[in-house]
């Protein structure tokens, strides 16, 4: 895959266009910009939109807007995610053919109720730092020839890596350069604390963590600054990179927006929505200083 080699730092702000930006977006946009600009280097917009389903042109507007109006520039031509599903294909093939994926048969509905079957025996099933269940073995323990012949049934699949043993594959551990309102320094990570993660869905040939791995090689990005809800995903991003041979990125995981409850801003809250505080005759230097910039 081609990687576009920089000398300046580049970064990038990648939103999903599955709703309307908010204050904890701004915080996100205007820290990539301004540490783009700080350092002479370059800064990107990403559109996330590989859930088909959720994402709208209409949001996607409404991005354009809202960053034009909080006075940040960015690169042409924008990259989106749905243009490039061929990308992500052949590097799910890659890891494929590194005997690192297998397809998951098992619909959310199954896997909830196989954790509640075994939950109601007074034991605790595994959970991802979102507080997913971890991903049964049940299929990753499935001979190449009961695969073949469940796909070929028609069934509805994903496709998961085995992380078992694309650590094993690694053979080392894993750490992460680290500058933000967290923890800082060289971290090391683990991604088998997310189980068998999905890198693409039977409706969507990709997924967050295999896209946002390919497109920040293929982007040449430098630098990732994005919240702290990010923060653990990273293990994932740093073992997909090493597999696949992928540079890496310095990472800055920033403080979140809180709301009134203390609560991470979720994209339905109009009232911190971007556009909706202008309509209120907001200013962006107003914006700053609502995120503390
Ligand atoms: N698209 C992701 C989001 O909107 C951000 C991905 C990232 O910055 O790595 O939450």
């Amino acid at each position: 895959m081609p990687v576009t080699p920089s000398d300046k730092p580049v970064y990038r702000f990648a939103p999903s266009p599955n709703g309307l930006l908010h204050l904890g977006h701004a915080l996100s946009a205007l820290l990539n910009y301004d540490m783009a600009r700080a350092s002479g280097g370059r800064f990107l917009l990403r559109i996330e939109d590989i859930d088909l389903a959720r994402s709208t042109p209409e949001f996607e507007e409404a991005i354009y807007r809202d960053l034009a109006w909080l006075g940040l520039q960015w690169e042409q031509p924008v990259r989106r995610q749905s243009e490039h599903f061929d990308t992500y294909r052949t590097t799910l093939e890659q890891l494929h053919a590194m005997g690192l994926v297998y397809p998951a048969f098992m619909t959310r509905g199954e896997v909830k109720a196989r954790v509640a079957a075994f939950e109601a025996a007074g034991k605790t099933w595994p959970r991802d730092p979102d507080g997913s269940p971890l991903y049964p073995e049940d299929d990753r323990l499935r001979s190449e020839g009961e695969r073949k012949a469940l796909m070929d049934k028609g069934l509805r699949h994903a496709f998961r890596l085995d992380m078992g043993r694309a650590l094993e594959l690694l053979g080392k551990p894993l750490t992460f350069r680290e500058t933000g309102d967290g923890p800082q320094g060289e971290i090391a990570c683990d991604p088998a604390i997310w189980g068998d993660v999905v890198l693409s869905r039977s409706d969507a040939p990709s997924s967050y963590h295999l896209s946002v791995t390919v497109d920040d090689a293929v982007q040449g990005i430098t630098h990732v600054v994005r919240g702290l809800d990010l923060f653990e995903a990273t293990a994932v991003h740093r073992l997909l990179q090493e597999l696949l041979g992928l540079p890496e990125p310095l990472y800055h995981h920033h403080r979140l927006v809180l709301g009134e409850d203390g609560r991470k801003l979720a994209k339905s809250e109009g009232a911190t929505g971007l556009a909706a505080l202008r309509l209120q005759g907001l200013s962006p230097l107003d914006i700053r200083h609502l995120v503390g910039l």
